[in-house]
């Protein structure tokens, strides 16, 4: 059962209680919110619109996908509550979705990652209940991998470990879920998709439900959707795979999320018309938009989407188009990020000041004048 399609009023006679009795029920049907604040001056020709992912129980677009891919497991009959454990080499959203879910369900849950992962993230893992197993640095993401896969050959049966990038349940909860809810809450008004690409699963599932798909036998809602698939520009690889050319110089990057150093093999590719690359720092100025201009509180990704939005949109052939980003999590999770350096500067820099005198803390009752 999800939030919004409970009704209030009364079920056979009845009154139906608008309270849900676990995290899973309050995932999904997440709202959209026009980002008009944001987009104002900027040249925007059409309208964008948030779909705020960032409102889930653990803030972010994969709160989904963790249950997706935990339901089809239980469904094969691939797991058992009490006796399998979860593995998945993520430091990020995933990995906090699946310990929240390993929670709920009874399975224990095991993230592996490289120890550059902030000391936030372990916290968050560790107090749902997780197991953190730090990897070298000098690995990255494919040593822990490796872990990954050595921890499950320890456990043998009772090891699973659900491979994001490689699951259909990732693109599948996409089509069965995000697709029809932005189709719904927009009265299949959506001219334009804009999402970060990760594992591809958002951009894939939403898209092939909106343009249709024979494979799932999907008719096509609206086959003239444009899709926008988002990338850092520093790791230019779905423009290369899509035959153009990387711009500037090629390395890491600070966009949370996206950009994972690969072609996902759940990306459907032929889905993207246009992939617009955003460099971080842009991404973060933006980000920091959204939170002055709209008053709301997103990760870093959510910049890199909306201004690849404001680019597209701002095309005179998109004059009254209707967008739809993503905005992928919630900001709080990123305060450890180059993105907030000189705000926590500032923050940890803040200097108490004198209260009016004379101050007596005995007028609001306490035993002593001060202290
Ligand atoms: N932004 C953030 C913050 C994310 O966690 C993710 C998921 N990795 C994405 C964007 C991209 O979503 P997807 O994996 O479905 O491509």
């Amino acid at each position: 059962m999800h939030r919004a399609l409970r009704t209030v009023g009364s079920v056979m006679g009845r009154r139906h209680l608008n309270i849900c009795s676990k995290p899973s029920e309050l995932i999904g049907n997440t709202p959209l919110m026009y980002l008009d604040k944001v987009t104002k001056g900027l040249g925007v020709k059409g309208r964008l619109v948030g779909k705020l992912e960032s409102l889930g129980p653990c803030s972010s677009v994969k709160d989904r996908l963790g249950m997706s891919m935990l339901d089809e497991a239980e469904r094969q009959g691939l797991i058992t509550p009490g006796k399998t454990t979860l593995i998945e080499p993520t430091s990020g959203n995933t990995g906090i979705a699946l310990a929240f879910l390993a929670r709920e369900r009874g399975y224990k849950c095991i993230l592996t990652m490289p120890e550059t992962m902030s000391v936030e993230r372990r916290l968050m893992l560790i107090t749902l209940g997780a197991e953190v197993v730090l990897t070298p640095k000098e690995t990255a993401v494919p040593g822990a991998l490796a872990k990954a896969k050595e921890i499950k050959e320890a456990l043998g049966e009772d090891g699973f470990i659900p491979q994001q990038f490689e699951n259909p349940a990732n693109p599948k909860v996409h089509r069965e879920t995000t697709g029809p809810e932005i189709w719904r809450d927009t009265d299949g008004q959506i001219d334009v998709f804009f999402s970060g690409v990760g594992t591809g699963g958002t951009v894939t599932g939403v898209s092939q439900f909106i343009k249709g798909s024979k494979e799932h036998g999907l008719e096509p809602k609206k086959a003239d959707l444009y899709t926008v698939g988002v990338e850092p520009q520093e790791q230019m690889l779905l423009t290369k795979a899509k035959g153009g050319e990387a711009i500037g110089e090629q390395g890491p990057h600070k966009i949370q999320g996206m950009g994972a150093g690969l072609v996902p093999q759940v990306l459907d590719l032929s889905l993207i018309d246009e992939v617009v690359p955003i460099h971080s720092e842009e991404a973060m100025q933006m980000c920091q938009r959204i939170w002055l201009e709209e008053g709301l509180p997103v990760g870093v990704s959510a910049g890199a989407i909306v201004s690849a939005a404001v680019k597209v949109l701002s095309r005179p052939e998109f004059e009254g188009k209707m967008g739809v980003c993503i905005i992928p999590s919630f900001g709080e999770r990123y305060f450890t990020h180059p993105m907030f350096n000189d705000i926590k500067e500032k923050a940890e820099g803040l200097k108490k000041q004198p209260l009016p005198e004379p101050y007596d803390n005995r007028d609001f009752g306490f035993a002593t004048a001060r202290g």
